[in-house]
């Protein structure tokens, strides 16, 4: 091997082994930055910067969500956390053996996540709950750093399409690669560390309030993702 190739090979696993975070003020995405610059006008008292991920590192379930909601994450600073959506995530994960404790819409509740982590396709809070693909895709950059830094990684979650697309870009894959199913599961990671994604419609309110998505069919998701986890050991 030459020293130019020894020096990219050193570079590549550096990178691989590094797990990228964004910047409390990162203007990547100049529509986000300007809502979340909006946000610390209207709501200084909230979290008001990219919501980093919940849950160890060594877990080997991750939840993928589409980004934080403006009173849920966005002010409370943990995914998921006071917002419709995550009265349903959180007592899902604690019914189905992936959490602990008493789930009380704080990060100061001391709820513990067992074995899994959570994290959002994308980092900021959008105006009305919708991103655009470029803000999906710059922000894809950290869930592939997590993803690749996420050693004993078994099973991906993927809460809604955006998240589904999202995952598969991180992954390497066209967005179009896998179609996405709620309950379907593919097997996305390369031939030495499979990582098999499982879909699930987003537990929004919207969703649940409507009837697409129940919590019983949720539980199903979670629980064919243990499954899953247990029979991937
Ligand atoms: S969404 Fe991600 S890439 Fe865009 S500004 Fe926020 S942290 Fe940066």
């Amino acid at each position: 091997m030459s020293p130019i190739h020894r020096v990219n090979s050193w570079l590549i696993l550096k990178k691989m082994a590094y797990l990228l975070e964004p910047d409390a003020n990162c203007s990547i995405c100049p529509r986000l930055f300007g809502f979340r610059s909006e946000n610390k006008r209207a709501y200084p008292d909230f979290f008001n910067a990219p919501v980093p991920a919940f849950g160890s590192i060594d877990a080997k379930l991750l939840v993928v969500g589409l980004a934080p909601g403006l009173k849920g994450a966005n002010r409370t600073g943990r995914p998921f956390t006071g917002d419709g959506a995550g009265d349903l995530l959180y007592p899902t994960l604690i019914k189905t053996g992936l959490a602990k404790g008493n789930y009380q819409a704080s990060p100061d509740d001391g709820l513990e996540l067992v074995n899994a982590r959570i994290t959002n396709a994308v980092r900021c809070v959008p105006p009305q709950n919708k991103v655009t693909a470029n803000e999906t895709a710059a922000c894809g950059d950290f869930l592939t750093s997590e993803i690749k830094a996420m050693k004993n990684l078994k099973v991906i979650i993927a809460l809604g399409l955006v998240a589904h697309g999202a995952v598969l870009m991180a992954m390497g894959h066209k967005k179009s690669a896998f179609k996405f199913a709620h309950g379907a599961t593919f097997k996305i990671g390369g031939s030495e560390s499979e990582i098999m994604l499982a879909d699930s419609y987003h537990c929004s309110r919207y969703n649940t309030n409507t009837g697409r998505l129940t919590a019983e069919m949720f539980d199903d998701v979670f629980l064919s993702a243990v499954k899953l986890i247990k029979g991937r050991n």
